[in-house]
């Protein structure tokens, strides 16, 4: 199975390295063969070769069987590439890929394990004994595609910038249709998130939803504004299991729900289109503070890797032995700095890719 591996920039080569040897531990373990190519994408990619996302990239991506992104960014609050001649920045290669590949799916799993529960800033009698909300989230349309507009006038009216929100029914339908079938693997319980009071977009998102969940008799949805869903998200979190939204409140809900599941460091997230080719990746940054410090966690990218080997390649034992790899280790007491408290064990990067391997043959 051909898999092609995007580091990026920052902390991404460190935790793709540890993603890389847990899945070859798998790969002998269940006599699989996992052949991993690298390829550039993002900040590294424009110093390299002026392009945040070469055409070489894309061609191997698409001949692959699944793709393993770690992050893409330089430093926040510095755009070393301003004065690019296309306005190329790192970030346009992550967008332009998900677009490549027609990945509309994205699921960002929002799980607080008990091993974490005191790494939650949400008040234990709210939290219970964890969390497991599945955000669905529409990723290749809506606001971030709109097209955009920006003028300097003369005056500060004639001065303005335009982004449009479009959503066509297809795009919506599909992304309904992904949502709802989750929803059937788990408890059949669905929210769609809009902000229907006041966008036509979202009006048109009820009206196919309605539509949709005809097919679906066994699976419950209501509908919810986003406001609303940014407060219950803290207040009443265990109400929800699959959230299902568009591209722009998906994007913010799922960095909330990562919070109250006390890491971004430990969320996993998959891009799946129509096929199997899906795009898997951690749902943090490239987190420059940190990077080369051994000082990353590398659970959200092993954890990425398990997503990878239940969607793209139909292997749902073996993501299950990492899931249960990566439970085993925090049980024992292990942590990365993100996720540390007292009296437990401090561990870095690589060690923490060390110890998910050797809980493989547990
Ligand atoms: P970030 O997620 O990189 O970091 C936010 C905070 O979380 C930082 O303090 C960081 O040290 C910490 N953190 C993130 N991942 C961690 C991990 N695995 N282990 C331990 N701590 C971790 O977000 P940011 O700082 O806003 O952005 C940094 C760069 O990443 C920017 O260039 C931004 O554009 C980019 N970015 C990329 C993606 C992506 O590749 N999908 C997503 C978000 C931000």
């Amino acid at each position: 199975m051909k898999i092609v591996t995007l580091s990026g920039d920052g902390i991404g080569p460190e935790i793709i390295q540890q993603a890389i040897n847990v899945l070859r531990k798998i790969g002998e373990m269940y006599g699989h063969i996992f052949e991993f190519e690298e390829y550039l994408i993002g900040d590294i990619a424009l110093e390299k070769i002026n392009c945040s996302l070469p055409e070489e990239t894309i061609v191997a991506c698409k001949n692959s069987d699944a793709v393993l992104l770690g992050a893409v960014g330089g430093a926040v609050g510095v755009n070393r590439w301003i004065n690019h001649p296309t306005g190329d920045r790192p970030e346009k290669g992550l967008l332009k890929i998900r677009q490549e590949l027609g990945l509309y799916c994205n699921l960002r799993p929002a799980i607080l394990y008990p091993q974490l529960k005191n790494a939650s800033p949400i008040r234990q009698d709210i939290i219970g004994d964890g969390l497991d909300i599945m955000i669905v989230r529409e990723l290749t349309s809506g606001i971030y595609f709109g097209k955009k507009l920006r003028t300097n006038g003369e005056t500060d009216e004639t001065t303005f910038a335009i982004d449009e929100l479009y959503y066509n029914k297809k795009e919506i339908k599909r992304i309904l249709e992904a949502g709802f079938n989750i929803a059937m693997k788990r408890s059949k319980n669905v929210v769609v998130v809009d902000k229907a009071n006041v966008l036509e977009t979202s009006k048109l998102w009820r009206e196919v939803t309605q539509e949709v969940a005809k097919n679906f008799p066994e699976v419950k949805y209501s509908h919810m504004y986003v406001d609303n869903a940014a407060m219950q998200l803290v207040s009443n979190p265990k109400q929800f299991d699959v959230i299902i939204t568009t591209n722009m409140f998906g994007d913010i809900l799922s960095d909330e729900a990562s919070v109250i599941t006390g890491s971004i460091g430990m969320l996993p997230s998959a891009s799946l289109g129509n096929g199997t080719l899906g795009l898997y990746e951690p749902s943090h940054g490239s987190a420059p503070d940190i990077a080369g410090k051994d000082k990353a966690n590398p659970l959200a990218t092993i954890l990425s890797a398990a997503m990878m080997l239940r969607y793209s390649l139909n292997l749902e034992k073996e993501a299950q032995k990492i899931e249960n790899a990566v439970i085993e280790v925090l049980e024992l007491g292990y942590r990365t700095e993100d996720i540390f408290e007292k009296d437990k064990i401090l561990v870095g990067t690589r060690k923490m890719g060390e110890l998910v391997i050797g809980a493989l043959n547990l």
